[in-house]
């Protein structure tokens, strides 16, 4: 364990076994379906990428990449599409994936956009972590690896300081910059 964590919430063989969990469904659901695979960078590549190893239905991927974090280790409220796919996605099936749903702001303005904007036909939405707080806006994931307490967990492509995302696992760390005062995640 790495020295700076305080607590292993979730190990790399418990999140690697949901994993598979969540892969059978998912392509129990999409299978026929063509998806896109749309992971959110940074955080939710670590996820994405063991996620579609998964899945034994033909799948496409791309990325996007969206900032809520505006300072600190509580969320800005602004969220802002950074990159976004420029394929045509109009009447197409897409899944997004992400690390974890906490605001719900990210996931909010991706779903949307897609949606809206682009006209995909069908968005679903997949994060390894839903953190049991009061939403800001009305959104919910499709499909959870695990439900976790309001606190700051790094690990699995969760960061601070862009630091801890290639953990295997998922935890909480010692000291101020578990609480926020002593660093924050970068975007994405
Ligand atoms: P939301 O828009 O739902 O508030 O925030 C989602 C994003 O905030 C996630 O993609 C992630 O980058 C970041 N985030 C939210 N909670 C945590 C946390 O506990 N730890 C880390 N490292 N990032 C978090
Ligand atoms: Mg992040």
């Amino acid at each position: 364990m790495h020295e700076e964590v305080k607590e292993v919430l979730f190990t790399a063989d418990r999140i690697q076994a949901r994993i598979r969990e969540l892969g059978g469904a998912i392509s129990r659901d999409l299978s026929g379906r063509d998806p896109v695979i749309l992971a959110l960078l940074k955080g939710g590549v670590v996820l994405t990428a063991d996620l579609i190893r998964t899945m034994d239905c033909p799948v496409h991927l791309d990325f996007a990449w969206v900032s809520s974090y505006g300072g600190g280790t509580v969320s800005s409220g602004r969220v802002e599409l950074k990159v976004f796919p420029k394929e045509d996605l109009s009447g197409r099936t897409v899944l997004v994936v992400d690390d974890i749903l906490d605001t719900g702001r990210t996931l909010r303005a991706v779903v949307d956009e897609l949606r809206e904007t682009l006209k995909a036909s069908d968005v679903r939405t997949c994060v390894l972590l839903d953190k049991e707080v009061p939403r800001a806006v009305d959104v919910e994931a499709d499909y959870v690896g695990f439900r976790v307490g309001d606190q700051f967990v790094v690990g699995y492509g969760l960061d601070l300081d862009g630091h801890y995302r290639n953990l295997p696992y998922i935890g909480v760390l010692h000291g101020p910059g578990a609480g926020g005062a002593g660093g924050r995640p970068e975007l994405g």
